[in-house]
């Protein structure tokens, strides 16, 4: 009794992080909007709620579901373990090995079903988790609680659970007030979370840039030490997660969050130079407020464009030191373009499948100041035409390529053949003494082949 007494004065401060607190919070006060929840969704906790189980939705969702924004999925949990959910559902199947978790399957849509974990930090995770000498969680497959469950979650604005039946929400860490507040804050010792899985301070980057709240000082105050952990992450988890931010619709904040932070050395070094020089830093931006206000358009944007896209300042200076070096203009920059990318494999795994694109945006660059002859009709027709012009357009935002070029790309792309070959005639006075002096100018001469990038 006495020891109790004692342990209850000193809780507060000796047991920090502080313990989480239930609240279950009704409809009448959270708001959340039932009905643009995916009826796949409903289906999955109704099923699991038939069978006796407990099943929330959970994570991004919600969060996104009380800031009136669109989730970009939705994730069940629930006490049934991964054997008990695939039997009730006709199209599920387990997957993953970091987290054994369930995907049903209806229609087109994939709802991501898992089952409560435990904690680290809690009794029933001692022990029970297998980390590497660094602290990172490399397997977590115990199941626990819906409080530990929570507890193990990375921000308290992704820790609460929703339940379509009685239209609650479960909230254990005061993520609904956080989300009132426009705050991340991280749950537990943020040191200790980040040393757990350092993706969560780029995660803390990319929600406090995508929703536009402020980081807590405590999650904020690690990251500038810890930053380097980031190297003993897998370079292929990197990279998704440099992607999700890229493609969050709002990349253009995120990166300068990263940067802010000290967070991009270990996944895009260059971006400090990028930013230092004016024309890089221009690039950087056109692009990125490109590719955002496409995705706020709901419009695809290729990987492969948007990596092109942050590594070509690089290869632009690579280049330049092979052309210092002697070498002609096309051997250099397939030189650079090689190892830049070699490079950058070190820190984040862009896969292989993109590099031939990658490359043939880039080597494309050169050959739009090429116009006269047939040149301008093939470099048209070519498979990559349309991302290669993109690019240049970027290109001449931030002053890198001539504006007048990208501008007679643009009228030459859209004009009928008479008016194509008037452009190209307009051209000839400057360009058309040097090349007859090497051959003749003919329109049946062969197509030159594109040069090999691949
Ligand atoms: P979004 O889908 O918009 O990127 P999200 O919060 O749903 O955001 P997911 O990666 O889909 O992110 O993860 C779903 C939930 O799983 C998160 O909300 C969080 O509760 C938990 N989670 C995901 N990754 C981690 C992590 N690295 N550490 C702790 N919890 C995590
Ligand atoms: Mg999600």
């Amino acid at each position: 009794m006495i020891k109790r007494f004692i342990s209850r004065l000193l809780g507060s401060t000796a047991r920090a992080p502080r313990k989480s607190r239930l609240q279950r919070i009704p409809a009448s006060e959270h708001g959340l909007p039932r009905e643009r929840i995916s009826p796949c969704a409903l289906k999955v906790t109704e099923t699991l709620q038939q069978h006796g189980h407990a099943a929330f939705i959970v994570g991004g969702a919600v969060r996104d579901l009380l800031l009136d924004k669109t989730p970009k999925d939705f994730d069940v949990v629930t006490d049934a373990t991964p054997e008990q959910i695939r039997a009730l559902f006709r199209r599920a199947h387990i997957i993953g090995r970091r987290f054994r978790l369930v995907h049903v399957l209806c229609g087109n849509e994939t709802v991501e079903v898992s089952t409560f974990r435990a904690s680290a930090a809690g009794e029933q995770g001692e022990g029970a988790h297998v980390t590497d000498d660094t602290g990172r969680i490399v397997r977590d497959n115990v199941f626990g609680t819906q409080e530990s469950d929570a507890e193990r979650r990375d921000f308290t604005v992704n820790a609460l659970y929703y339940d379509p039946g009685k239209e609650e929400i479960w909230d254990y860490r005061g993520g609904v007030q956080d989300i009132r507040n426009k705050v991340l804050r991280i749950i537990g010792d943020a040191g200790t979370r980040y040393r757990e899985d350092p993706v969560r301070m780029l995660r803390a980057a990319r929600f406090a840039a995508k929703l536009d709240f402020h980081i807590d000082e405590t999650a904020r105050a690690p990251m500038p030490e810890l930053a380097e952990l980031l190297a003993n992450v897998p370079p292929s988890r990197l990279f998704d997660e440099m992607l999700k931010l890229m493609l969050s619709g709002h990349a253009l904040r995120a990166v300068h969050q990263l940067r802010a932070e000290g967070l991009h050395y270990g996944v895009l070094p260059m971006l400090d130079k990028l930013l230092g020089d004016e024309t890089g830093s221009r690039f950087l931006t056109a692009a990125l407020h490109n590719t955002d206000l496409r995705i706020q358009a709901g419009k695809p944007v290729s990987p492969a464009f948007l990596f092109a896209a942050l590594l070509w300042h690089e290869v632009l200076e690579r280049q330049r030191a092979h052309l210092d070096a002697g070498e002609n203009e096309m051997p250099a920059l397939f030189a650079a373009m090689e190892e830049v990318l070699d490079k950058q494999r070190e820190a984040l795994a862009i896969p292989r499948r993109l590099d031939g694109t990658i490359k043939e945006i880039w080597s494309l660059q050169p050959r739009f100041a090429q116009r006269t002859g047939g040149r301008a009709w093939r470099l048209l027709a070519h498979p990559r035409f349309r991302a290669g012009y993109d690019f240049l357009l970027l290109r001449a935002e931030s002053g890198e390529a001539a504006q007048d070029l990208a501008d007679w790309w643009t009228q030459f792309q859209s004009a009928d053949d008479a008016l194509r070959a008037n452009l190209i005639a307009g051209l000839a006075p400057a360009a058309a003494p040097r090349r007859r002096r090497r051959r003749k100018p003919s329109a049946n001469r062969p197509v030159e082949s594109p040069p090999a990038h691949d």
